[in-house]
């Protein structure tokens, strides 16, 4: 079936078109430069900018897809989890999209997009059961997905920042731009890894009980900024690129720890990344390192796929429509805080 996808949840207008695990098109428009100077994504500015790139991103879409909305075959939506007013826009559009075409309308979870990605663009397409690590500026989440359409599973998330965001508060405490991650990238080359050693986040036996697959990086952050601080009290410089390669260290490290402890403990040997974290050259490095020696099959998108895209939704559609679910009412709306369990909501009963 030809699937067209609309992603709207945080930052990136996304629109996707495939047909089956096909590819056709994978067009975005992002918001994020508009952020850069709060530091982080204002949700005002984000639905506004998808209000505004909705229309001419659908349009190139089809574009490069080469076909028209007459022959799309079903509507896939985000329907969360995410910012309120910036789903809100891809889920009024996908409706009035869906209903003057007359198809079917799949409302999905973001979180399972994000695994569903990896059925895109590959020869070898995703296998379950799998874990799946799923870390952006808005997520930091472990899932087990026992099956894409019908059984996931939520291990363990932040309980506080997500990773992304740990990345781009840490960057502005060095005084580096929005958004964080690739700068401390860059700044962590050439830097000491060991030179510091930053809290990994419950990981100490007295957190693991209740939270062995949680993560947390407040702690962190403000152990970066403690850092610095006694630092320049001190008179000292700061040697940026230690701090940046100390602090990656840590992150790259309880992700990937956590992330093969699950994959070990509940016996699944195949690992997936997602989310925009994913470009880290370090955590990239780490989860190849430690997936091999565990003998874990690890899987890593392109990272066109890994940032939020509207080819991952149309790709977890595609899914539903292929194992024939039926679709989703009219009725559904935004949820912001849809869990990672709820793959589809309002599918219509049979
Ligand atoms: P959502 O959480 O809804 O998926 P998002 O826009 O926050 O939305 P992405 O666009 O997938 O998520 O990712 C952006 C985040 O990824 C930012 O926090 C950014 O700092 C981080 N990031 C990007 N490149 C890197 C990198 N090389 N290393 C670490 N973090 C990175
Ligand atoms: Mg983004
Ligand atoms: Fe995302």
């Amino acid at each position: 079936p030809l699937i067209l996808g609309i992603e709207t949840s945080c930052d990136e207008t996304g629109i996707g078109i495939v047909r089956g695990t096909t590819l056709l098109a994978n067009t975005i428009a992002s918001s994020m430069e508009e952020h850069a100077r709060y530091g982080g994504v204002v949700p005002e500015v984000a639905a506004r900018a998808h209000l505004e790139a909705l229309g001419p991103t659908i349009r190139a879409a089809l574009d490069e897809a080469s076909v028209t909305l007459a022959e799309v075959d079903a509507i896939a939506v985000t329907s969360g989890p995410g910012l309120a007013g910036a789903l809100m826009v891809g889920v009024g559009a996908a409706k009035a999209l869906a209903l003057a075409l007359d198809v079917p309308i799949y409302a999905v979870n973001h979180l399972v997009g994000h695994v569903g990605a990896d059925l895109l663009d590959t020869a070898a397409p995703l296998e379950t059961p799998t874990v799946a690590l799923l870390v952006s500026g808005g997520h930091t989440s472990l899932l087990l997905v026992r099956d894409l359409v019908s059984d996931v599973e939520l291990l363990g998330e932040t309980i506080d920042d997500a990773a992304g965001e740990a990345f781009d508060k840490v960057a502005r405490l060095l005084g580096l731009p929005y958004p964080g991650g690739p700068e401390i990238d860059r700044a962590a080359i050439g830097g000491d890894p060991r030179a510091i050693r930053f809290p990994r986040g419950l990981t100490q036996p007295k957190d693991l009980a209740a939270h062995r697959y949680d993560f947390s990086f407040s702690g962190l952050k403000t152990a970066v900024a403690r850092w610095v601080e006694q630092r320049e009290a001190a008179g000292e410089p700061v040697p940026l690129a230690d701090v940046a390669a100390s602090f990656r260290e840590a992150v790259a490290d309880v992700l990937v720890t956590k992330a093969v402890a699950a994959c070990t403990e509940l016996g699944v040997p195949r690992l997936l990344l997602g989310g925009g974290v994913v470009a880290n050259a370090r955590l990239r490095e780490l989860a190849t390192e430690r997936a091999d020696a565990a003998g874990i099959a690890l899987r890593i998108p392109p990272l066109s796929l890994c940032t939020d895209n509207g080819a991952m939704i149309a790709a977890l559609g595609a899914q539903l429509v292929m194992a024939g679910h039926p679709p989703s009412t009219l009725d559904f709306g935004a949820d912001s805080t849809l869990p990672a369990t709820e793959i589809q909501v309002a599918a219509r009963m049979p």
